[in-house]
């Protein structure tokens, strides 16, 4: 596949205000430029961000007319709630999901839902709705924070392509090795769905240090070192996260990978620069 063809997505955030949800119009349209397969819209677990993340979904595909899909996940959500919130969607014309267990937000220490985890939102989507949805669930080359060890984490991975899922994007990662290894270890245990690199753009050190720590990506000392060293130098940080970021892609696509996910946080610049850099 060459990387003009190369299929790509973009993640954004609901904005809180309405000037927010302004700026996402100009991003999305941005990015749209770039001919992406879809968009994909967060959605914060026990549904605080439920009507946000719908009407962001519909918002972004009337501006941009490119086909926008809403995160879901089960954490906090009654199966009624969920049941009610598929319908929507089936309504809207939605035919893609990104079904994910959710974080518990702070302050929700006792709070759960009716379901523990993706597997089982896979699950009860297929037995809801059919195959109407092209179901996306995560994977986590460098493991899932609070996963046992790498082969159960894998073992989980497994269940959810086996209740449904059509496709999966990655936790990010800097380190392509790591990618490499899960996907082979994937395909070892019989799993065929395209698992779809997750590609963060570094724009401020603080900010990925912050996430890093708390998904469990690991950012090399390298990297760290030298976006230690460039400070408050925000024009060498970006400079330096273009370069090693386009490299990572470009390591990823000479190998074959089905696609490129972006988290863009909503801004469109780092992003833009990375796909020019790589023809895509
Ligand atoms: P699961 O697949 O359920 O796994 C969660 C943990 O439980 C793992 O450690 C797994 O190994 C373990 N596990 C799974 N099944 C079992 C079992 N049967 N027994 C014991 N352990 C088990 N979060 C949001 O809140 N909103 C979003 O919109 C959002 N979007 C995301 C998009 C992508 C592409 C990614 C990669 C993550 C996203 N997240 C989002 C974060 C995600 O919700 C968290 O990483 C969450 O902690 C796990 O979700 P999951 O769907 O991977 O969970």
């Amino acid at each position: 596949m060459t990387t003009s063809t190369l299929p790509i997505s973009f993640e954004f955030f609901p904005a809180k205000t309405a000037e927010g949800a302004k700026k996402l119009e100009i991003t999305a349209s941005q990015l749209a430029e770039n001919k992406p397969e879809f968009f994909s819209v967060t959605y914060g677990a026990g549904g605080s961000t439920r009507d946000r993340t719908l009407e962001t979904v519909t918002g972004l595909s009337q501006v941009t007319g490119v086909s926008t899909v809403p995160h879901l996940s089960c954490i906090g959500d009654t199966r009624q709630e969920l049941r009610a919130l598929l319908k929507q969607y089936q309504q809207l014309g939605i035919n893609r999901l990104v079904a994910l267990r959710g974080d518990r937000p702070s302050g929700m220490g006792g709070f759960h839902g009716e379901l523990q985890y993706a597997n089982e939102l896979v699950s009860f989507i297929r037995e809801e709705t059919g195959d109407h949805f092209i179901l996306e669930v995560a994977a986590y080359p460098e493991s899932h924070p609070q996963a046992q060890n790498f082969e159960q984490d894998l073992l989980n991975f497994k269940r959810k392509v086996d209740a449904g899922a059509n496709s999966a994007i990655t936790q990010y990662f800097f380190s392509a090795e790591a990618y490499f290894y899960f996907r082979d270890r994937a395909t070892a245990l019989g799993i065929e769905i395209p698992i779809v690199p997750g590609i963060m753009p570094i724009t401020n050190y603080t900010r990925l240090a912050r996430f890093s720590d708390a998904c469990g990506a690991e950012i090399p000392r390298w990297i760290r070192k030298q976006l230690e060293a460039y400070g408050d130098d925000v024009q060498s940080i970006r400079q330096f996260g273009e370069e090693v970021i386009t490299k990572l892609c470009e390591r990823l696509v000479a190998d074959g990978v089905p696609g490129l996910h972006f988290y863009t946080l909503n801004q469109a610049a780092a992003t833009q620069t990375i796909c020019q850099n790589l023809k895509l």
